[in-house]
């Protein structure tokens, strides 16, 4: 919104107000005002130029440059990210829109609540009214992972041209529609890729991935974060634009590998989430073909659709919930900034498309040769343009589709079908579960015995069901009967993920009492220790730091500082230099008695970087040395923990007598990827004290243990204890899609090896899944209580 900063500028604004409201859209070039700044006369290059890459800063000055310049463009400061940076939006719009911001909520309110129309009878006529009057919404997300640096580039000229241009297309893209624009959803990692990119520059590491993770915490898992909430950027966009706004569309932008099509755009491929309305899935698909149609007649190739990308999980998706369509697009990647060279026959298949190969969701064919910034650039701006062209044009009809989705959502239930979930109380965690539906606009009851009640006639009842219920994921398979992989993971079901009591309950309802029960076999009997309050301890553990960068390390540094749990970070060189000090205080050295690995692949753990592919002082992994050197730690009475694929590495380079019976399974015998399965625990194990006899494992990619007698170690199997295992007489699967479950019955998920003075415990899942798995958290914070 422009501020008057300087009297200079006075007239220029005076002139453009006055001839913005009286030309309605035939304006003409010469009374734009000279003060709008294109963004190289603030950023000093064009974007999309090679090798160039913008500052945080520099982009928040440049939006404010265009808040001071121009009158459709509204710039605010929503909050602060996790490294203290500004997290900004941009609201752009007509100024006539700009200034009826409140009213244009209120409609949108209305319009996704119909119970606040009145009475049944009269919600369609007063809405027949209300989209009248709306105006689409669309929230255009750029840059939530930070090595796809095009979209957050792009945001700067996208804004840009609307604060500018003045032709018909855009004039009614104002007039219709009111966008919201995040240049940035994760403004750290704008400076932390680069700071690397510039650094590495002209070297032989030009255009790699900085050695650490652009998010804070969460790297790339930060897109993985729609529903747990856990993030201050995730928090802040929920609750200052989506929960604000209820955007009709989501424009997400981001990018893919270099090898596939030039351009993904929705439909997505199956499965879509049965709690996604039907009529999300069909504006996603009718938005998406007509793009990429428009976008074959502008001469643009290599697009596909209905491939790779599936709608699945509400982790990636907040606004499919929530009445809004996401359109995800994916365009290819360069080298970060720095253009490359790719021959025909170097592209490759991907889920669902040959990029070699005109199919029926695949075409024109991309012939290779050089791929830049600048095509990528390209190749989002024309998306966003003629997503807003579509949004303006087809303004009635994507406001009319949101009323329907929250008129089903609000409908009374019939007899017989779900009315809605009874929730016991959860004391621990802070009630985390109620607290995270709460967040996405789901309404509880609270009775009076204390327990809380789920209904499904809300407008986001269907949020709630999709993390309430139990996931089945469909058997997906291709032409040759492989298991097709999900995008991300297959399960969902926080009642599972956070032990707490759910039972569903059908209309008319009557007594929570009476409804049948499910999971309460989870649930312990005794009263264990809040999961999210773990005792402190005398010697706090280390958290190892491979020089890769590891999400799950990311992870379960902010579970640890969320729960203000002390710990130590132990660097790959510090262990390979047999180092397992530290310096509690000034001039005071303390000793680790645990060391706790995250989830990373062994390789990643052991050999690190490439030689050559990186810079030497970070290459090379833990190597034989730091082997050495934590086998030493270990038997001189040392405990190390390893979770998930890092209890591999501890297999084979410690030579412990267990075998993952699983490895090296072909997907069609054994796979499990990202699903919440059943596990036995021996609760006389000081691990699994408190736990109850039953719990969950979030199992991904995830070894399942025998123990065996291996003659190339020193460790005999009479030192494994187990301490968790795959119930031999049930379905190990609780939630999500397990194949070859019979393979794992009887196995071990969970066990200690005692080595010298010292023992080793090794987790076959990941107990702090993406901090959401709280079930599991007392058998990590347990194991990592040494008593030196
Ligand atoms: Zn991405």
């Amino acid at each position: 919104m422009r501020r008057i900063i300087a009297s200079a500028l006075l007239f220029v604004s005076l002139l453009s107000c006055v001839s913005l409201t009286t030309s309605q859209g035939t304006q003409n070039a010469a009374a734009i005002p000279a003060a709008i700044p294109a963004p190289g006369e603030v950023l000093g290059f064009v974007p999309g130029e090679d090798r160039k890459l913008a500052s945080w800063n520099k982009i928040v000055e440049y939006f404010e440059r265009l808040d001071q310049s121009s009158d459709r463009v509204k710039f605010e400061t929503l909050g602060q990210t996790s490294m203290n940076k500004p997290f900004v939006m941009a609201t752009i719009s007509s100024p006539a829109n700009l200034a009826k911001l409140e009213e244009y909520k209120q409609i949108q309110a209305q319009l996704a609540d119909p119970r606040k129309l009145g009475a049944p009878g009269v919600r369609d006529r007063k809405a027949k009214d209300l989209i009248a009057r709306g105006k689409t919404i669309v929230l255009i997300t750029c840059g939530i992972h930070s090595t796809e640096v095009g979209s957050y580039l792009s945001s700067t000229l996208i804004a840009h041209r609307l604060a500018s241009a003045n032709d018909p297309e855009i004039q009614s893209i104002l007039d219709n529609t009111i966008v919201l624009l995040v240049p940035s959803l994760n403004p750290d990692g704008v400076d932390i890729v680069k700071d690397w990119y510039d650094k590495t520059l002209g070297t032989p590491y030009e255009g790699t991935d900085p050695p650490e993770l652009y998010h804070k915490y969460t790297g790339h898992d930060n897109n993985r974060d729609w529903y747990a909430f856990t993030q201050v950027e995730t928090q802040l966009t929920v609750d200052k634009i989506h929960n604000v706004w209820r955007p009709q569309i989501v424009h997400d932008i981001h990018q893919q590998g270099a090898f596939g099509s030039r351009l993904f755009l929705p439909p997505y491929m199956a499965p879509v989430e049965p709690n996604v309305p039907r009529q999300i899935v069909e504006g996603y698909t009718q938005l998406g073909d007509w793009m990429s149609n428009e976008l074959r007649n502008k001469g643009f190739e290599g697009i596909t659709t209905n491939s790779t990308y599936d709608a699945w999980t509400p982790a990636r998706a907040y606004s499919h919930y929530h009445a809004g369509v996401r359109i995800l697009s994916e365009t290819a990647s360069a080298r970060i900034a720095s253009p490359i060279t790719l021959k025909f026959e170097e592209l490759r298949s991907r889920e669902g498309y040959d990029p070699q190969k005109e199919g029926p969701n695949f075409g024109p064919v991309w012939r290779g040769g050089e791929w830049k910034l600048g095509d990528i650039t390209k190749y989002m701006t024309n998306v966003a343009f003629l997503l807003l062209k579509h949004s303006a044009e087809y303004r009635v009809q994507w406001l009319r589709r949101f009323y329907a989705i929250g008129r089903d959502a609000v409908r009374p239930r019939r007899n017989g079908e779900l009315f809605g979930f009874i929730l016991d109380p959860s004391p621990t965690c802070n009630d985390m579960l109620s607290k995270i539906l709460e967040r996405g606009g789901v309404e509880i009851t609270y009775l009076p015995d204390g327990k809380r009640l789920v209904r499904m006639d809300q407008p986001y009842g269907g949020f709630a069901k999709a993390l309430l219920e139990v996931q089945r994921y469909p058997n997906l398979r291709d032409a040759e009967g492989h298991p097709i992989p999900p995008y991300d993971v297959t399960a969902h079901t926080l009642p599972l993920l956070m032990n707490t009591v759910v039972k569903p309950v059908k209309a008319p309802f009557r007594q929570p009492r009476s409804a049948p029960v499910i999971q309460v076999d989870m649930v312990a009997d005794v009263k264990g220790e809040d999961p999210c309050r773990p005792a402190p301890r005398t010697n706090f553990p280390a958290l190892y730091r491979a020089a890769m960068p590891a999400y799950d390390e990311g992870w379960t540094r902010w579970m640890f500082e969320n729960l203000s749990f002390q710990y130590g970070v132990l660097t790959e060189k510090e262990l390979r230099a047999g180092i397992t000090t530290f310096r509690p205080g000034p001039g005071v050295t303390g000793k680790y008695y645990t060391i706790l690995f995250p989830d990373q692949a062994p390789r990643q753990i052991h050999e690190g970087y490439r030689a050559g592919a990186m810079p030497p002082e970070i290459s090379g992994g833990l190597g034989e040395e730091g082997v050495k050197q934590l086998r030493a730690f270990i038997v001189q009475g040392g405990t190390v923990v390893f979770l998930n694929r890092a209890s591999e590495f501890a297999i084979d380079q410690l030579k412990l007598p267990l075998r993952n019976v699983v490895a090296g399974l072909p997907r069609t015998d054994f796979y499990v990827p990202g699903s919440i399965l059943r596990i036995e625990l021996d609760t006389t194990h000081p691990i699994a004290k408190g736990m109850p006899q039953e719990t969950v494992a979030w199992a991904e990619n995830s070894p399942v243990f025998e123990v065996v007698e291996n003659p190339a170690g020193d460790v005999p199997a009479a030192n494994v204890k187990i301490i968790g295992r795959y119930p031999e007489a049930k379905d190990p699967l609780l939630s999500g899609w397990l194949l070859g479950g019979e393979r794992i019955k009887g196995k071990a998920a969970l066990v200690e090896v005692t080595m010298g003075k010292g023992r080793v415990i090794l987790f076959g899942f990941r107990p702090q899944y993406r901090a959401q798995s709280t079930a599991t958290y007392p058998l990590l914070f347990n194991s990592l209580a040494t008593n030196p």
